[in-house]
């Protein structure tokens, strides 16, 4: 599904250009969760950005079903974020002066799909992630475990092929973290949607397929596990060794 290849990425600093992504592939399958554990600076949320098109990669390839993506092409950018990619951030990004339900119906609206359909499917996403009574609240009313919830349901709307999440749990308490990792594994495994997520901790790492450890821009490790959730004590030792 997505396919990563030789990602380079620099930025400028007065005159000297600073490398953050260092020739980094990975790959991650339709219905395949991958997760992205590193220091901070070691340029995961980079990687997650030249993905999705937010930013762009100054080397190397993003192959999406088979296709590279051209990211000269500001119609393409946009295109990739509206239709095939969903996206969920550590700070939520809700629009303040909208309500839960509007939202969520944002990816319709800037499409122009505004009917009957689209508004049913808003509240159907908003069900699954158990938010749909707050639906006319606006984000201030809402705790920063509700607002990931909603962020999480407009990545979602639109029925996106891949998702990508810097960090969705790192500012949930610990009983809506574990929440999110099961909508999140569930997306995966109902939907066939393939995740690449960046976490800090080694007990949402332990629900991937695999783990992939990230150091100065580039991935130094993987630890395949197939989804089972009894290898936190296997991530923790990577980490150690790896020094992360
Ligand atoms: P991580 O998400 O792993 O903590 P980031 O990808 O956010 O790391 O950042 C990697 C490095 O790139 C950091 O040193 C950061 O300061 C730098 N960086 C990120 N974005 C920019 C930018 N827009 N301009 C300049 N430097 C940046
Ligand atoms: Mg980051």
């Amino acid at each position: 599904m997505l396919r990563v290849q030789a990602l380079s990425k620099s930025y400028r600093l007065n005159r000297n250009r600073i490398p953050v992504l260092k020739g980094l592939s990975l790959e991650v399958c339709s219905g395949e969760m991958a997760v992205i554990m590193g220091p901070s600076g070691s340029g995961k949320t980079t990687l997650l950005n030249c993905i999705s098109g937010i930013d762009a990669p100054d080397d190397g390839n993003v192959i999406l079903e088979g296709q590279i993506v051209d990211y000269n092409s500001e119609y393409e950018r946009t295109l990739l974020r509206r239709r095939r990619i969903g996206m969920v951030f550590q700070f939520f990004n809700l629009m303040p002066t909208l309500t839960v339900h509007e939202n969520v119906a944002l990816p319709f609206m800037i499409a122009g799909q505004r009917g009957a359909d689209s508004i049913a499917r808003v509240q159907e996403v908003l069900r699954e992630v158990g938010i749909k009574q707050r639906s006319d609240h606006h984000p201030f009313q809402l705790s920063g475990g509700e607002m990931q919830l909603v962020s999480i349901a407009r990545a979602l709307v639109h029925r996106p092929d891949l998702l990508l999440a810097d960090e969705p749990t790192g500012n949930v308490n610990p009983r809506v973290g574990r929440y999110i990792m099961e909508i999140l594994r569930r997306a995966v495994e109902r939907e066939g949607v393939a995740l690449l997520m960046v976490t800090h901790s080694p007990e949402h790492a332990a629900w991937a397929d695999r783990v992939c450890f990230i150091k100065d821009g580039t991935i130094v490790a993987e630890l395949h596990q197939g989804g089972r959730r009894d290898d936190v004590a296997l991530i923790h030792e990577q980490l150690l060794r790896l020094n992360i």
